[in-house]
């Protein structure tokens, strides 16, 4: 019985011994926790940005006290309240959808608001999960970033906005209207990009100053923002006086008359500047989507092409793309307006082509031959633009440019093949009338340290029809110095035997005209024959161009003419063809 009682006294013990140590291990847990959850509360009652608990039902049980501050109240004052007594009414349906989302898919959700007062809040809510895994509330952290968002913002207008106007920049419309197009394309919708130019604007800024240009740039934004108010339009600045707006929803063609006069009528009021009164005027080309083009890109060429034509026509200062088209005239008045600067813009590259030795098969010497890339006009060939070139010094300044170019490049090929072909380059009427042209080409020569052996010039003969005792002298000079000079497209013109006789002179190129299909045309044989035995009088040698058969070749061949060029042997090829093309006729096993 004894050992009963003692052995029960003993478990007693044990037990009260173990019930002490575990209330003992409980309380300091608790106080362990109270003391865990005291450093969270002052943590977040430290963050300066609202805290806040809701249970299951969406209810309120917690708010650290820049929520309570925020709202100006006892943090006691939102226990057990919901988003609908405390949040504005627009918001509330929001707040409850984002909140049963996090309940019900435990994610946790993140985004931007800016419905408080201009304020900016970076909102995350998350879900608060039990130890059983399910979720029992929603907890929420809202930081203000009002801030950031300003100087995003400012970022973002310093990037996209023109800083004198407030409008879009160029960039921004490029981005813009590329998404405005793609809108039209899914909707069906016709869409104008309109060009808008202050006419004289140069001669505004020259004769009143930079301070009235200024203002006249940004009351025009300003009015054509006004005309276009009831449209859905983009507006911006393209360049220093050139407004861009492209006009959404023009299926119906009236829209773009009417928002033009409206640009026409508001601009057309004088502006009133500094207490002066100053009448501005403006010029405008229009492309259309999709007719005039299927991207931002092209459109704008158009529009521009358009507004050149608009610039210069007397009557109508508005003009749109398919009009331009219309006027055939006109094109060479836009290709004249873009050629000048066209070298200064790197817009000229130079092809060459081969002159072959039949014979030997070896490079007798090189044509160079421009090639315009312009952004306008797309890539044009010489005939496109030269004579157009020719009426103007503008050729000049082209002239000078392809002189330096191949003989560069001439030079180049030299330091990779350790041999150099004679470079030929074209001449033309006006550049070799200018007084200094002689002195431009010896001053090159020697600048460049080139061999003037290693230079042929090539002239048409109405060229020569036209060459004055200077020129002559000129030419003379140059020959002496070692620089072979060509008649080209012998043959096209009044045959002057005088020209043969008194320019100084090397070479003659028969025209392809009278190459091609010599073997059948007995014109064509009897011309050749004739050219061969002038050469032959006034001891000049001979190429003919633009061989493009084997037939062509062995009749030419038969004539006794070896020197050769044309698609035969090669087109005219860019610089790296060119090597390659050096290169494999220098190695031919390679
Ligand atoms: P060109 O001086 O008679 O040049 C030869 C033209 O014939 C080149 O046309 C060439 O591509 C083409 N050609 C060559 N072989 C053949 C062939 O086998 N068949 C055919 N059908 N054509 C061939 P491209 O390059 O269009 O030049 C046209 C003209 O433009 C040139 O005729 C020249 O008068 C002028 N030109 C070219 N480059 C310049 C330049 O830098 N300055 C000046 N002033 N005129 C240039
Ligand atoms: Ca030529
Ligand atoms: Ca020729």
């Amino acid at each position: 019985m004894n050992v009963v009682v003692a052995c029960a006294s003993g478990l007693l013990i044990v037990l009260i011994v173990c019930c002490a140590c575990f209330f003992v291990r409980q309380n300091r847990i608790i106080k362990a926790l109270k003391k865990q959850n005291a450093e969270f509360i002052t943590l977040c009652d430290l963050i300066q940005a609202p805290i806040w608990f809701k249970d299951k039902e969406l209810k309120l049980t917690w708010v650290n006290q820049f929520y309570a501050l925020m709202f100006d109240k006892d943090r006691s004052y939102f226990l057990g309240l919901t988003d609908s007594d405390i949040a504005p009414k627009k918001l509330v349906e929001g707040y409850i959808r984002d909140d049963r989302y996090v309940l019900e898919s435990k994610n946790v959700y993140r985004y931007r608001e800016n419905e408080k007062a201009g304020l900016w809040f970076e909102s995350v809510k998350f879900p608060l999960i039990g130890k059983d895994g399910s979720s029992y509330g929603v907890g929420g952290i809202a930081f203000n970033i009002t801030a950031i968002k300003k100087s995003e913002n400012m970022l973002h207008k310093l990037v996209h906005n023109d800083y004198l106007t407030g409008i879009p920049n160029r960039l921004c419309l490029s981005v813009e209207a590329a998404r405005s197009l793609s809108e039209s394309d899914a909707t069906g919708q016709k869409l104008a990009l309109v060009i808008v130019d202050i006419r004289n604007f140069s001669n505004i800024n020259k004769i009143n100053g930079h301070v009235v240009g200024d203002e006249i740039l940004k009351l025009t934004a300003e009015r054509i923002k006004t005309a276009l108010a009831e449209y859905s339009v983009l507006l911006g600045r393209f360049s220093g006086d050139q407004f861009l707006v492209v006009l959404r929803n023009c299926n119906d063609g009236d829209v773009i008359k009417s928002a033009i006069a409206k640009i026409q009528n508001e601009i057309g009021n004088p502006y009133q500047i500094f207490g002066g009164a100053f009448a501005v005027s403006v010029s405008m080309g229009i492309s259309i989507f999709p007719e005039h083009g299927l991207d931002y890109e092209t459109l704008v060429r158009n529009a521009d092409v358009a507004l050149l034509s608009a610039k210069r026509a007397s009557d109508s200062h508005i003009v749109t793309y398919s009009e331009v088209m219309g006027m055939g005239m006109n094109k060479r008045a836009l290709i004249e307006n873009k050629l000048s600067g066209a070298v200064a813009r790197g817009e000229f590259y130079l092809f060459y082509q081969p002159k072959i030795c039949e014979e030997t098969g070896r490079i007798k010497g090189i044509e160079a031959l421009i090639r315009w890339n312009s952004p306008e006009f797309g890539k044009l060939m010489p005939d496109d633009f030269i004579p157009i070139a020719e009426d103007s010094d503008i050729i000049v300044t082209i002239s000078d440019w392809v002189l330096r170019t191949a003989l560069e490049q001439n030079l180049v090929w030299q330091e990779k093949f350790g041999e150099m072909y004679p470079m030929a380059v074209n001449l033309s009427r006006r550049q070799i009338s200018k007084p200094d042209f002689l002195s431009k080409i010896v001053n090159l020569l020697e600048d460049l340290n080139y061999p003037p052996h290693c230079l042929e010039l090539e002239l048409r003969e109405s060229v020569l029809s036209h060459a004055d005792v200077r020129i002559l002298k000129d030419f003379g000079e140059l020959r002496e110095m070692g620089v072979k000079i060509s008649v080209d497209d012998f043959g096209t013109g009044l045959i002057n035997i005088t020209n043969l006789k008194t320019f100084p002179l090397d070479c003659i190129k028969i025209d392809k005209s009278f190459v091609s299909n010599i073997s059948k045309s007995r014109e064509n044989q009897q011309i050749v024959d004739a050219i061969i035995s002038l050469a032959k009088t006034f001891k000049l040698s001979l190429i003919a161009e633009g061989v493009e058969t084997g037939i062509e070749l062995d009749y030419l061949k038969q004539s006794g003419i070896e020197d050769i060029q044309g698609f035969y042997f090669a087109e005219p090829l860019n610089v790296d063809s060119m090597t390659e093309y050096i290169r494999r006729k220098k190695n031919p096993d390679f």
